[in-house]
């Protein structure tokens, strides 16, 4: 799992110098859901820091102890989020990626303002206008953009998106990315294991690999 880990890096490393970005400006989001503790062990031990998980519950048992052991650990919530663990949810993340409707943005502007902690948030926009995909249309992100940014004054820091698995990714990078500039949006999580390094030549500063660091997945 380590050398899985190494490999990546070296690819994210290479991947960006061949499109003259620099490599540190590309966070690995090393995606941890459905492994147990004693697999992410080891690759929280060899450095990484930045872990996806996509259900609250889940991460909630996993998390709070090897946050304990280990400094410095960054959670993603990258799975869909019902209004009813948006409280958990904040507690245990430093980022919510799926973000996509209103009423989920204004929990989460009512929960900042009722707790102490607050938690970067980036849209998920479902960019290939897939039924049964979460996030929200890429002619309704602008609105949905300002929504959450101006009137809920929510941290909108990035836009994320899962392409449809049966298409070329690089169209929806380049329509997420699209999106990102005209909004001033910083950050673009896009790209897994199967695609990280075309999602950094379109602009990608957060990729979300699991399997390629983690093996395939129990039950999947
Ligand atoms: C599982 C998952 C990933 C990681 O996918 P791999 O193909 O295993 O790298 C990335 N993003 C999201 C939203 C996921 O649910």
């Amino acid at each position: 799992m380590t050398s899985n880990l190494m490999d990546i890096e070296e690819k994210i490393a290479a991947a960006a110098e061949h499109c003259g970005r620099v490599p540190k400006d590309i966070t690995l989001v090393a995606v941890s859901k459905v492994h147990i503790a004693e697999t992410i062990l080891p690759v929280l031990e060899s450095g990484q820091r930045v872990f996806g998980e996509n259900r609250v519950q889940e991460a909630t048992q996993k998390w709070p102890a090897l946050k304990n052991r280990f400094d410095n650990v960054k959670l993603h919530l990258i799975g869909p989020l019902q209004t009813n663990k948006a409280r958990q949810a904040v507690h245990l993340f430093d980022v919510i990626e799926t973000v996509d409707r209103p009423k989920l943005a204004k929990m989460l502007a009512r929960i900042f303002e009722e707790e102490a902690k607050k938690c970067d948030i980036y849209i998920q926009i479902n960019t290939g206008h897939e039924k049964q995909k979460a996030g929200i249309l890429p002619e309704s992100a602008d609105k949905f953009i300002t929504l959450c940014r101006d009137d809920l004054k929510l941290p909108v820091k990035g836009v994320m998106c899962i392409p449809p698995f049966d298409e070329d990714s690089t169209q929806h990078f380049k329509l997420l990315k699209e999106i990102a500039d005209r909004n001033n949006i910083k950050n673009l999580s896009m790209g897994m294991s199967g695609d990280f390094e075309k999602a950094i030549k379109n602009g990608a500063t957060h990729v979300r690999v699991g399997t390629a660091i983690f093996g395939t997945r129990p039950g999947y």
